[in-house]
Parts: structure tokens; sequence; C-alpha cells
């Protein structure tokens, strides 16, 4: 399995090499050549399986320069006891025809820990194999939450080397609070005076200033990327796809062979992109339904083929869903072009000039007929929140809950019926205070976000996961 650019750089990388390098040296994104698929009888065999086995076997198909045997201590080292130490990524039924698919089970309570605690094993062994490069440097700038996952998942890692830089006035206490107090021998945390956009140009200054790679290059080191469009994040996030349809059959919540719709919380469109895979891959999915909050430039885009960046910028409860360029976005207009690198190179050329772009008829079509999709502000988030609650007795936290209110706007919009399944990104407790704010207004006044998840606890009866609750007085 080889993979290619998105924009038509003429060499082919290999699994291993596309996960090193990150992004492909044309500016496009890394996709395999082809795509493998399942038939029923092979979904169902994998079916059987437990996680780490079903991880497994996806990943084989992916990269086929990695062994067995290396796969293994990857999909063991990731997703065993250690970071999940229950089933990684349970199926909640909701109600008939929901169910939720809880992706934060691991060590930071965010779904990014689904592919940031394999990323580093994949890297380990990808510059084992590597002939030029012994040792990885990863610079990763964060608004909060990529940096706490990219921390716990390589911590410790063999050869890789990682930096994280914050903005000072950025995170929140708590985030702050996560990412300094993360234990391990081969990573530090940066605080950069500014804003996130002054953080992300450092690190770019760092990455292109020509001194430090050559000093770099001394040592047999080599800079390395763990955001999300690298190739190594976007395979673990097909699998849990796989088992939750695996677990809806066990469950009885469907017959094999039926449909399932998929309502995805969409930033950068990673998430969704994966839903889009396992579909191309067999899995029988009718409709993707990609659910964005007051940013809604990926609902303007799904529902007329314009895509516009060009429009106020909201800071929102749902904050990780705060963004205008969906970069994995690229991925999806790539296949759905039936692989036109030239197509895609305009498109990007134009977001990158003008903010904009416009797919032709054929791509729209495909689009209509593959998604749906909706958006919710944050007064519906909050409202949705204490819906579902008190309706259902489920706390959400407010990604989560931006999927429920436009999966519930499409169900009343379409009659569809279908079994859904809502990803499900953080656990509610990592956003304590707007999630307080939804079940018992005014409560959270004078509290610091400490107290506010105690308080959350109190009010819901609901567990706090430990890394969140001990993190009160940790100190560096
Ligand atoms: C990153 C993130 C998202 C958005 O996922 P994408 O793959 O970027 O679309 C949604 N919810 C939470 C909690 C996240 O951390």
């Amino acid at each position: 399995m080889l993979y290619k650019s998105t924009r038509g750089y003429s060499e082919k990388f290999s699994f291993s090499d596309a996960v090193l390098t990150g992004i492909a040296p044309d500016g496009g994104l890394f996709v395999p050549e082809e795509f493998p698929t399942l038939n029923e009888a092979a979904l169902e065999k994998l079916c059987e399986l437990d996680y780490c086995s079903l991880a497994r076997e996806i990943f084989s198909l992916f990269a086929d320069d990695f062994t067995k045997e290396e796969l293994d201590t990857c999909v063991k080292n990731a997703y065993a006891d250690g970071s999940f130490p229950e089933e990684p990524t349970p199926l909640s039924v909701l109600s008939n025809n929901l169910s939720v698919l809880e992706l934060w089970h691991g060590p930071t309570s965010a779904f990014k820990d689904m592919a940031l605690q394999i990323l580093p094993e994949f890297m380990s062994v990808a510059i084992k194999k590597s002939k030029k490069h012994n040792k990885i440097a990863i610079l990763t700038a964060t608004s909060g939450d990529t940096g706490k996952a990219a921390l716990a998942g390589f911590k410790d890692a063999e050869n890789v080397n990682i930096m994280v830089f914050y903005p000072v006035s950025g995170v929140s206490e708590m985030q702050k609070t996560q990412m300094i107090t993360q234990e391990g021998s081969n990573l530090s945390v940066v605080a950069v005076r500014g804003n996130f956009d002054d953080a992300q140009s450092g690190v770019k200054a760092i990455f292109t200033d020509k001194a430090v790679a050559a000093k770099l290059e001394e040592k047999g080191m080599m800079f390395s990327s763990a955001n999300s469009i690298n190739w190594g994040r976007l395979v673990p996030q097909i699998v849990y796809y796989v088992s939750a349809y695996c677990d809806m059959l066990e469950k009885g919540a469907i017959n094999a062979g039926d449909e399932i719709n998929v309502v995805v919380p969409t930033g950068n469109f990673g998430n969704i992109l994966a839903a889009y895979y396992a579909k191309e891959m067999g899995v029988p999915v009718k409709k993707l339904i990609c659910a964005s909050n007051a940013n809604n430039v990926l609902t303007d885009f799904l529902k007329t083929g314009n895509y516009n960046r060009v429009r106020d910028f909201y800071t929102t409860i749902s904050p990780s869903m705060d963004i205008l360029i969906s970069s994995n976005l690229e991925r999806l207009l790539f296949l759905l072009s039936d692989m036109d690198d030239a197509l895609v190179r305009g498109w990007m050329a134009s977001l990158s000039k003008d903010g904009a772009y416009k797919v032709n008829d054929e791509v729209f079509a495909k689009l209509t007929a593959l998604f749906d999709a909706g958006c919710c502000d944050d007064e519906g988030t909050k409202a949705c929140i204490a819906k579902t609650f008190s309706e259902n007795a489920y706390l959400c936290d407010t990604h989560t809950a931006v999927a429920v209110s436009v999966y519930e706007d499409y169900k009343n919009a379409t009659g569809d019926e279908t079994p859904t399944v809502i990803a499900s990104t953080a656990n509610p407790f990592k956003f304590g205070k707007a999630v307080l704010d939804a079940v018992r207004p005014g409560m959270s006044e004078g509290m610091d976000e400490f107290d506010m998840v105690l308080g959350l606890k109190v009010e819901t009866g609901e567990e706090c996961p430990p890394q969140l609750a001990d993190l009160k007085g940790k100190t560096p």
C-alpha cells in the first residue's frame, strides 16, 4: 500500500514515510492509492475480535510495511489496560434508534486520545525503519486539548522528543494544569506570550529555520508533526466506526447488512472523514451528518458547494470545533473528484488566495448524496445538554451536544428513522463550566474551574474521571 499527495506530487510514500513526513512536499495531504474493502463476511469476522485485535487487522490493511508483531505491540501499548482501563470505545444506547459512541475513555478524556495514543507508537517503529534519521522532534502549538493529548501520547515514546507551545492567555486553568503536570522524560511545555496564532507562527518559524534544520540533521534527527492532517491520526479513527457497527449488531440495534447513520461534531473534518472511509471500505453507512457550532462554514459548504472562510470567527463553548479551515476536507474532495489532483490544487489555491472556492456540479452531487449538515449555536448547545440530561438521563459535553441537536433537526426535517450513531468526543467534565451552566444556570458564578467540576458531580451524580478530579492543587 503506497500513499500519494492530494496535489499530484510525483513520488509515492510508504505508510512509515507518510507518518514521519506528515504533510506531502507539495503541501498536499497523504492518501492511500486505493482503499481496501471489507465484504460482509470479512466484516462479520472482524466483529468477533476485541478492540486491539480489530485495530491490528484494520491497520494491517493500511500499514503493510509494518510486521504483524510490530502492529501488535503498537495496539497493545496504545489501547490496552494502562491507557484504557475498560472497553476503549463503548456504545451507549440513548433511545430506540439512537446510540452514542463514547470516544473519550482515554487518558485525557477527549477523542483525540484515540489517535494520539497510537501515533507515537507508529512513529517509534517508523523511525527505526528510516535510513536517514534515528530520532524525531515533535513540535506542537496548541489551543488546549491537542497539547495534552499529544503529551500523554508521546510520553516516554522511544526515539521521540516532544515540545508543546501554548498561549498564556489562550488556555483554561484546567487545560494549563493538565499540560504542565504531565510526567515523562522526553517532553517539555512552553508558555508563549500571545495568542494561539502567535504560538503557531513561532512553531512554523522554527520548522522552516534552515540553521535549526542543519543542526538537527547533524544529530540524525528530524522534525515531525502530530497534528490532525497526519495520516497516522486518521487510520485509528476508522477502527472505532467498524467497532461501533459491530457493537450495534451485538446489541441487536441492527441486523447484519443494515445501514446506519453517523453524526459527528466536526472541526478539522478528521473524525467524520474517518467515518466516510469506513463507509468506503464497506461498513453500511447511509448518511454522514456533519454537525458544526456557530462557525458553520461546513454547513454552508455541504448545502451549497461553496466553501467560504471569509466570515466572522466565533469563540464558542465547543472550542475544539472553532475552526474556519477544515484541512481534512481536501482528502474528501480528492476522492470525490476521482483523484483529480489538478482540480484539488485549483480549489486549494483559491482557498489560500481568496478564502473561498466552489466545487463543480459532479462533486456537489456526490457530496449531497453522502452528507447532510447542520449547526447549533451556544444557546442551542446548552438547551440540548439540559434536555438530553432530563429526558434521557445522559450527560453530554458541549461538542457532543452540538451533534445531538443537529441530529434532532435532521430527523425532524427528514423523518429518517435509520438507526444512528452519534460520535461523542469529550467527557462532560472536561468542559465542566459550560455543562454546569447548562444543567444548573447561575451556579458556576464565583467558582474556579476545579470547584465547578465538583459542583457538576454533585448536581448530576455523574462520575468525574480521576485524571480530571485529581488536578486540583497539582503542581508541575
Ligand atoms: C478535535 C475535536 C473535535 C473535532 O474533530 P475533527 O476531527 O477536527 O473534526 C470535536 N470535539 C472535540 C472534543 C475535539 O477535541
